[in-house]
This record gives structure tokens, sequence and C-alpha cells, in this order.
């Protein structure tokens, strides 16, 4: 990615507690930035509008000139969007990832020191989940119960494919779920890159292709194949030499393998590793996986460390270079307007932004900000603190000012 000393970054603000913590996380961006580079270098901001915003204005809730300017300026920044309560809306997120085609979902959870757990050794939590962004259940394919358009599939489904050991009532609502070689090969890839760039050690496919064997058991066999072109060493070649030769051999190669720099590849099926990830999750470092499991195991992975008030995402396409970053949570409606939601969740995300900027400095002074911030007990509500939204940001701002 070629950045020009001052890039154009468009924002959108967002709906509900957008407002809140939008401008406190810029406050943070800027005094980053000034930090680092003084004058030599700085984000030249570009408000977009999108939702309830938007609709106030001009009567849509995604302007075209909004999808335009993102495409023009490759790197957006967003606070949460609402959706539209109504059958005919979709969701504003879900229409900008599918026309930009961002099909990594990128959600690093790391635990900072300070902050409660419900979960007795939070530290050992430090994982990048990518979840396939554009395919799967939510590729938005549904019909609505006794509609025509499920009746005729399952008529056909019936008729042509005889599909007779699983009865479908004729008041199904249908919802189809579209799993490509290609789409989840990307995934995966982008997956195995992150893992060497940022030497890591393990990648995990997580499915449920017992059950669903040919969407997200194909998840699983193109995750392999994809792994034969990285430095691996898989959980299909271990258990071939155990087969084999036995587990004592096959517990040798693998840390041979392991100590010649190569990533462990294995996969878990979705329920088991839910589980695994509250009693062992240090046995886990990169997972790719499917759109709808990386949606819950996302948001079961970001309570073990303080919640989704701190957990940050990226929308990102790594051949077009079109990146979203978002605050993970929604609009949060019952506490926006009160100058009290948590904005690490935004500033996080611009962490991840400036380290795909390659502006890495920047991306480390306000981490270190956020962890002595949290450190020092300077926490807002959602974390047990007392701190407004604004006196926390005060704080991490003061910080970055003394570095
Ligand atoms: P939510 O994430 O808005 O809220 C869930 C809970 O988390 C609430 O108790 C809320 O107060 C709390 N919370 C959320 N963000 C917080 C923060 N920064 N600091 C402290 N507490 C925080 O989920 P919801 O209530 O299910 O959804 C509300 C709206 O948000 C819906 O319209 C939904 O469609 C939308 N939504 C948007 C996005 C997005 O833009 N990426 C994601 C999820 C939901």
């Amino acid at each position: 990615l070629i950045v020009p000393d001052y890039p154009t970054i468009g924002y959108i603000r967002g709906d509900g507690v957008g407002e809140d913590i939008f401008p406190q996380a810029k406050r943070v961006f800027d005094a980053a930035v000034l930090k680092i580079f003084g004058e030599k270098k700085k984000i030249d901001w570009q408000k977009l509008l999108a939702g309830g915003e938007a609709f106030a204005s001009r009567g849509e809730y995604l302007p075209d000139e909004t999808l335009e300017q993102i495409k023009e300026n490759l790197i957006a920044i967003k606070g949460p969007l609402m959706t539209p309560v109504g059958e005919s809306f979709r969701s504003i997120n879900v229409t900008l990832r599918q026309k930009l085609d961002l099909y990594a979902c990128v959600r690093p959870v790391e635990y900072f020191t300070g902050i409660k757990s419900p979960v007795r050794a939070p530290e050992k939590v430090n994982m990048t989940i990518f979840r396939e962004n554009t395919e799967d259940i939510y590729a938005g394919i549904e019909f609505s119960s006794s509609s025509k358009e499920s009746k005729k599939l399952i008529n056909f489904l019936e008729r042509e494919l005889s599909v007779h050991s699983i009865r479908f009532p004729e008041t199904s609502a249908i919802g189809i779920k579209p799993v490509s070689p290609d789409g989840s090969k990307r995934l995966v890839s982008a997956a195995f890159d992150y893992a060497i760039k940022m030497n890591k050690k393990r990648v995990t496919f997580v499915h449920k292709g017992n059950i669903m064997k040919f969407t997200e058991g194909g998840f699983r066999k193109w995750g392999y194949e994809v792994a034969k072109n990285y430095p691996t060493f898989t959980k299909l070649e271990y258990d071939k030499i155990k087969e084999e030769k036995g587990t004592e051999q096959s517990e040798k190669e693998k840390n041979i393998a392991l100590k010649s720099g190569k990533i462990y590849v294995d996969d878990a099926i979705a329920d088991n590793f839910l589980q695994q990830i509250i009693l062992n999750p240090d046995n886990f470092e990169v997972v790719a996986t499917l759109n709808l499991n990386g949606d819950y195991i996302s948001d079961a992975l970001a309570a073990q460390v303080g919640g989704i008030g701190i957990a940050p995402g990226a929308n990102i396409n790594y051949e077009s270079g079109h990146a979203i970053f978002e605050a993970t949570h929604g609009t949060a409606p019952d506490i926006a307007g009160k100058n009290i939601a948590n904005p690490s969740s935004l500033i996080l995300s611009g962490v991840m932004m400036f380290e795909y900027l390659g502006w890495q400095e920047v991306a480390e002074l306000i981490k270190i900000a956020l962890s002595a911030s949290f450190h020092s007990g300077a926490l807002t509500a959602d974390l047990g603190g007392k701190l407004s939204t604004s006196e926390f940001t005060d704080t991490l701002v003061q910080y970055i000012k003394n570095y």
C-alpha cells in the first residue's frame, strides 16, 4: 500500500453512541499522529454520510457518493450504524462489505491488564479471527415462510433432487448458504499471510463440517489445500504419520517442523472450539472461519477480555486494498447521548488502521496509552470504572502528549 503523507481517510461517525465515541476517538488519532510525525504527516479527514445522519439529510441510508468516496480513498473508519427495522431493509454494514467485496473480517482479541474478566486467566487470550465476510448464510439469500419462492424451492428440492429424508413443512422459510472454494481460499490465504507477518505459530480452521459436509466441510478441505502453499505442518500430516509410524514419531516430526519455523495447522468443530477457547485459549493464535461461526466466536472471545466496548475490527479486501475499520459493537441505544460509552473499540480499530497504513509507531503509541490507562484503573462504566467517554479520552490524550 502506497500511502501519501497526508492520506485522505473517510469517516462515518455512526448512529447512537457513534456520536459520543467518534469525536473522542478522532482526538486520540490526531494527537498520536502529531506526537509521532509533527506536521510531516497528517490525516486529511473526510466526513462521509451513512445511517441516520444520511437519511435525515439525503433521504437514504447509504448514499452512492459515500461508497464512491471509499472506493477512491481505499480506507475508511466508521462508528456503528443502526439497521432500520423492517423486512425490506438490508443492514448497511453488510451492504458496505458486499459492495466493496471486503471479504476478510479481521478481529484481534487481546487482554489488557486492569480489565475485569469473567474467566480465570484472560491473559492467555491472544487470538486473531479471520471471518469470511461475503458468503455463507449471511449472503442474504432468504425467502419468507410461505412465500412463493420458498414454495417453489421446496417443490424443486422434493421433485428434482428427491430430498425425501428431510421433510419440509410447506410453510418453511428458506435461507441459502453459499460457500465457494475461491471465497474460502482467499480468506484462508489472508489468515496465513497474517500469521507469517505477525510470526504466529498456529492457524486453526473452525467449521461445522461434521453436519454440513459440503459447505462447512468444504471450507475445511479448501483450507488444508491452501496450507500446502505455505510453510506449514498440518494435523492431516500428523495423523498420517501417527497411523503409519505411531504417536511418538508424529510428535517428533511435528516438533522438528515447528522448530524449523513452520506453522502448525489444525481444525476444530465450532461447538467444541467455543468450549476450548474458554478452557484452553492459549492453544489458539489465528482462527479462520466462515461468516456465521466468526460472528459468534468474535463476540464470545471479546466477552473474555472485557466485552464489546474494547473489541476492534476491520473489513478488508487485500487485493483491491479497500478497508473499513469499525467498532464491532452496535449503536447501544440504551446509553447513547450520555457521554458514558467506551470509545476503546473504535480507538483500537484505529490502531489496526494505522498498522494497515504502515504507521506502526502511531499504532504502538495509542496502544501503549490504552494499556497504561487500563492498568492505572482509568476505566469507563462498562469496565467497572467511573470515567465518562470524554474524561477517559482526556487521560489518553494527556498520556500521548506527555509521552
Ligand atoms: P449493541 O452492541 O448496540 O449493544 C449491546 C450492549 O452493549 C448494550 O448494553 C450496550 O449498552 C453495550 N455497548 C455497546 N457498545 C458499547 C460501548 N462502546 N461502551 C459501553 N457499552 C456498550 O447491540 P444491539 O443493542 O443489539 O444493537 C443496537 C443497534 O446496533 C441495532 O440497530 C443493530 O442493528 C446495530 N448494530 C450495528 C453494528 C455495526 O454497525 N457494526 C453491529 C451490531 C449491531
